[in-house]
């Protein structure tokens, strides 16, 4: 079997991801510098002979040979990449022409992960690949959004230059081992109702996002890694149901039994009003599609955050049916 490269992978796509190509029998590599990746999602495959953890950094340069690569290397929710914003830009120019670099070299085949953040704050809805997006140089997204921007147009030159690479424009991911200080919207609301702290919404929550559990995600990807061809695809990958911060807050409480009160502040800074992925193009090249509906994924994820927040203190924390968590838990067990 082929070995293959995942940069970024104690991430928390990157995790999923892994977990999935070593099940298909591969040999998987995975490179972190644990900026904010942790060992904990992936303790488990420490263990399997087919599997090998390198701590190092893609800005640096690396001589791992490899088959095929996925690059998740980037820290992906806004407080990070804003704490962290030059790594981030690094990360995105430095270490994705590493990673082009070596695939080239390699003769491997590279599927990097770009982002809905490439559209920036959209004028057209919903986002189609052609659309070239509203994005501003001097925001606190840029580093991030300007970044991915580079890493696609070196993706482009590298291409031109006889490098096999795809592009994937990951809109909104969840699921179970975000960590529950990752500041994404899922696992704040989530871990807020668990704990009865208020749900914390920033602007009026008329915004909206379009979220794609993470096995659909991870499908779409493995799926992208074997598409034949090489005229430089880019799909968005996400799911097209689109919804507002508000009744995304008003959901959570529900599923969760939560009490937890909902506190409206300040707007986050160039925070993009809406968000919806056009998926025809993958819908169509890769015969795939989202089949993880937003109230299954919500439960399978509120059970991990229930799950883990249990085993920190001790005590059962969603009010209802410990049952129904349980099965939740197991269900979500078989698909990721
Ligand atoms: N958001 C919120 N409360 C939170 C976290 C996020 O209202 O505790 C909002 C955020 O301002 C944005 C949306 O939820 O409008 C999605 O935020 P997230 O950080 O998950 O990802 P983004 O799509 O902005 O990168």
């Amino acid at each position: 079997m082929p070995r293959i490269l995942v940069a970024g992978g104690a991430g928390f796509v990157g995790s999923h991801l892994m977990r999935r190509l070593l099940a298909q029998g591969h040999e998987v590599v995975c490179v972190d510098n644990l900026s904010t990746g942790f060992v904990s999602n992936i303790e488990e495959l420490l263990e399997n002979p087919n599997f090998r953890f390198m701590e190092a950094d893609i800005t640096d340069p690396f001589h791992i040979p490899f088959d095929a690569a996925f690059n998740l290397a980037c820290p992906a929710s806004p407080p990070h990449y804003q704490r962290l914003s030059l790594e981030t830009i690094d990360a995105c120019t430095v270490g994705v022409r590493n990673l082009l670099r070596a695939t080239l070299r390699n003769g491997g085949r590279l599927v990097h992960a770009s982002t809905s953040e490439v559209y920036g704050d959209p004028e057209v809805h919903p986002q189609r690949e052609r659309y070239h997006g509203n994005v501003g140089t001097l925001t606190e997204r840029a580093c991030y959004d300007e970044g991915k921007r580079l890493a696609e147009t070196l993706c482009y030159e590298y291409h031109k230059r006889g490098c096999s690479v795809r592009i994937a424009r990951l809109f909104n991911t969840y699921g179970p081992f975000m960590h529950q200080d990752d500041g994404r919207v899922v696992s704040n609301f989530i871990v807020s109702a668990l704990t009865g702290r208020p749900l914390t919404i920033y602007g009026d929550g008329s915004q909206t996002r379009s979220f794609c559990f993470v096995s659909d995600t991870v499908d779409a990807l493995v799926r992208f890694m074997d598409l034949p061809g090489e005229h430089l695809p880019v799909f968005n990958l996400g799911n097209p149901r689109e919804m507002q911060v508000i009744d995304l807050a008003r959901l959570v409480l529900r599923l969760t039994g939560s009490a937890a009160p909902i506190h409206f502040l300040p707007p986050a800074a160039a925070d993009p009003g809406r968000r919806r992925p056009c998926i025809q193009r993958a819908r169509r090249a890769l015969d795939w599609r989202p089949q993880v509906e937003l109230e299954k994924g919500l439960q399978y994820t509120i059970a991990y955050f229930s799950e883990l927040l249990q085993a920190q203190t001790g005590r059962f924390t969603a009010s209802g049916d410990v049952a129904r968590f349980q099965q939740a838990s197991a269900d979500a067990g078989a698909l990721i």
